[in-house]
C-alpha cells in the first residue's frame, strides 16, 4: 500500500530523511502539499515565495516520474481523503516547531494511529533536536555561546543522497491547480518586482553553498557586516522551506574548515543561532507572542501598527537613511541584510519606542526569508526583551553605523532614490512595488528624521530609566 509523504517546510530531494526511508521500502510514495490554515495565514512575500518552491518542487519530483499532490483545507480532513482515493497505508512527513504546526500535527498522528495508519515524523529541519541538547543541570540554554560550546563538536546525520527513483502508484489521486490557489495575490504591486529577486529550489540553493564554500566564505569574517556586498551566503529562504538542509550546510563547512577557509567556523556558528531559535521556541514558545522577559510587559511601547512612527518605518521613510535603505530593501528582495535588520529593528523599538511585535509582524508580511523562530528572536534580541538580549541602554545610533558599515553609501545608494540624479533601478523599483497610496515619489525631497539619532537615543534611556520593572 501507499506512503503519503506530507511535505511542508521541506521541499527537497537530498537529505530528506522521511523521503528516503519511504523510497527505501519500494511502496508506492505520493507527494502530498496541502494548504490548510497554517499556510494560509503566511505573510504575504512568504506565501508569495511557498508559490514559487511548490511550482518548482512539482516540476522537480515530474523529472523524477513522481508528482506533487496539491489539495486545500484541513489537513487531518484532507489527508484522510486521500488516504480513502488511494489506499495508503502510512503517512510521513519531516518535524517542525512551532506551537501552532505542533498542535496540528499531534492532531493529526493522534486520529490517524487510532485508526490504523502509520502515522511518523522524521527529523531534518535541524541538526539538533530541542530536547536533546541540554545544559550540565538538565535545562534548555537561556544564553546563546554555552549552546554553541555544547554542540560544536557534536556529530551530524551525514547528509543523504537522493533516492534514485521515487516508487510510484498505479493510479494517481486528483491534484488542485496550484495557479487556482493564487499564492501571489496579497503580494499586489510587489510580485513582478519579488520575482527578480527571489532564488527557488534545491538546484539553487545547492548552486549557492558550493559558490559560498568555493570563494565566499574565505571573506565571510571580514564582509558579512557589509551590506552593500553580496558576503552572506543567502541560504535563509532555502533553509526556511527546507530546499536545503542545515545538515548539509554544516557539513560543507566543516570540509571547508578542513580546506583551511577561514570563515568556516563562523558560518557554523550562524547555523547555531538558528537551532538556537529553535531550542528557544521549543521550550519558551511565548517568545513568538510575549515579552521573553515578563518585566518588559509594563514598558510604555507604541502598540499601535499604524501609528505615524510606524507607518514612516514600514514605509523606509523615517529619514534615517540606513533604516530606510534597509527597509526599502526589504520591500524589493524580500531579504534584509542581517546588519540592516538589526539596525532597523533597534532603530523602531528604541528610538521611536514602538513594541517589537509591530516589527515582527511587518518582518513576517514582507520577508521570503522568514522563520518564526528566528524572526521572534531577532525582534527581541533588538528590543531587549528576550533571552540573551542586548541590554537596551546600548542603542544602535543608526547615523554611526552607517560610517561604519557603509562607509561610501553604496547601500544607500543603492536603495534611496530621493536626493540622486539619476538613481539605479533597485532604487527606482521600490516605487513599482509599494501601494499607490503611500504616495511616495522618486523625485520628492528625502525626509527629514522622524525622530533623530540622539533625540530617540534620549527617550528611550530615559524611559528606560524611569521603567517600573
Ligand atoms: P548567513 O550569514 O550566510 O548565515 C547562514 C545561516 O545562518 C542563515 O541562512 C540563517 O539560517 C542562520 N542565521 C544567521 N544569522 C542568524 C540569526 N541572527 N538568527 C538565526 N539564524 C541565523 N533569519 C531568518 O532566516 N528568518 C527571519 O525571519 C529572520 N528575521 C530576523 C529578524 C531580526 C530583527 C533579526 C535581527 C534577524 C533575523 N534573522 C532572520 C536572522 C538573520 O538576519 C538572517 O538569517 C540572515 O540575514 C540571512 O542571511 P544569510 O542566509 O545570508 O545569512
Amino acid at each position: 500500500s501507499p506512503i503519503l509523504l506530507w511535505f511542508r517546510r521541506d521541499l527537497r530531494l537530498s537529505d530528506h530523511a522521511a523521503l528516503s526511508a519511504a523510497c527505501q521500502t519500494g511502496r508506492p510514495v505520493i507527494p502530498v502539499f496541502i494548504l490548510d490554515p497554517v499556510a494560509q495565514s503566511l505573510g504575504a512575500a512568504a506565501k508569495f515565495r511557498l508559490g514559487l518552491g511548490l511550482g518548482h518542487f512539482a516540476q522537480t519530483l515530474q523529472g523524477k516520474d513522481s508528482r506533487l499532490i496539491l489539495r486545500r483545507g484541513k489537513a487531518l480532513t484532507k489527508l484522510q481523503e486521500v488516504i480513502a482515493q488511494t489506499g495508503a497505508r502510512a503517512v510521513w512527513w519531516t518535524r517542525l516547531y512551532d506551537p501552532e504546526t505542533i498542535r496540528r500535527d499531534s492532531d493529526v498522528k493522534t486520529v490517524l494511529k487510532g485508526q490504523g495508519i502509520d502515522a511518523r515524523s522524521f527529523g531534518g529541519h535541524l541538526m539538533f533536536e530541542p530536547w536533546n541538547v541540554e545544559t550540565r543541570t538538565g535545562g534548555y540554554y537561556k544564553v546563546y555561546t554555552p549552546m554553541w560550546n555544547a554542540v560544536k563538536a557534536r556529530d551530524v546525520d551525514t547528509p543523504l543522497a537522493p533516492p534514485g527513483r521515487i516508487p510510484t502508484p498505479q493510479d494517481w489521486p486528483r491534484s488542485d491547480r496550484l495557479a487556482d490557489w493564487a499564492l501571489d495575490r496579497a503580494m499586489n504591486r510587489g510580485a513582478a518586482v519579488l520575482r527578480n529577486h527571489a532564488r527557488v529550489g534545491e538546484e539553487a540553493a545547492l548552486d549557492r553553498l558550493d559558490g559560498f564554500m568555493g570563494d565566499g566564505v574565505d571573506c565571510y569574517v571580514g564582509r558579512r557586516n557589509l551590506p552593500s556586498e553580496d558576503g552572506t551566503s543567502g541560504l535563509s529562504e532555502h533553509l526556511s522551506l527546507g530546499e536545503l538542509s542545515p545538515n548539509r550546510c554544516w557539513y560543507a563547512a566543516l570540509r571547508a574548515a578542513d580546506e583551511g577557509k577561514s570563515g568556516a567556523e563562523t558560518f557554523r556558528k550562524e547555523l547555531v543561532w538558528r537551532e538556537y531559535a529553535y531550542h528557544l521556541m521549543h521550550h519558551t514558545p511565548h517568545i513568538l507572542t510575549d515579552n521573553w522577559k515578563p518585566g518588559w510587559d509594563r514598558f510604555p511601547w507604541c502598540t499601535d501598527p499604524e501609528d505615524g512612527r510606524a507607518l514612516a518605518w514600514k514605509q523606509g521613510r523615517t529619514g534615517i537613511a540606513f533604516v530606510d535603505a534597509a527597509m526599502r530593501e526589504m520591500y524589493v528582495t524580500g531579504r534584509m541584510h542581517n546588519r540592516g535588520r538589526m539596525i532597523a529593528a533597534s532603530y523602531l523599538t528604541k528610538h521611536l519606542m514602538c513594541h517589537w511585535k509591530i516589527g515582527m509582524d511587518w518582518f513576517a508580511d514582507c520577508l521570503t526569508d522568514w522563520d518564526s523562530a528566528s524572526n521572534a528572536m531577532g525582534w527581541q534580541w533588538s528590543a531587549g526583551s528576550g533571552p540573551d538580549a542586548t541590554p537596551y541602554f546600548r542603542v544602535f545610533n543608526p547615523v554611526t553605523q552607517l560610517d561604519k558599515f557603509d562607509p561610501d553609501r553604496r547601500y544607500v545608494r543603492r536603495w534611496i532614490a530621493e536626493g540622486q540624479e539619476t538613481p539605479p533601478a533597485s532604487a527606482l523599483d521600490y516605487f513599482s512595488a509599494i501601494p499607490r497610496n503611500w504616495k511616495m515619489k522618486p523625485d520628492a525631497p528625502y525626509p527629514e528624521p522622524v525622530v533623530t539619532a540622539s533625540d530617540g537615543r534620549q527617550a528611550a534611556l530615559s524611559a528606560y530609566e524611569h521603567r517600573d520593572f
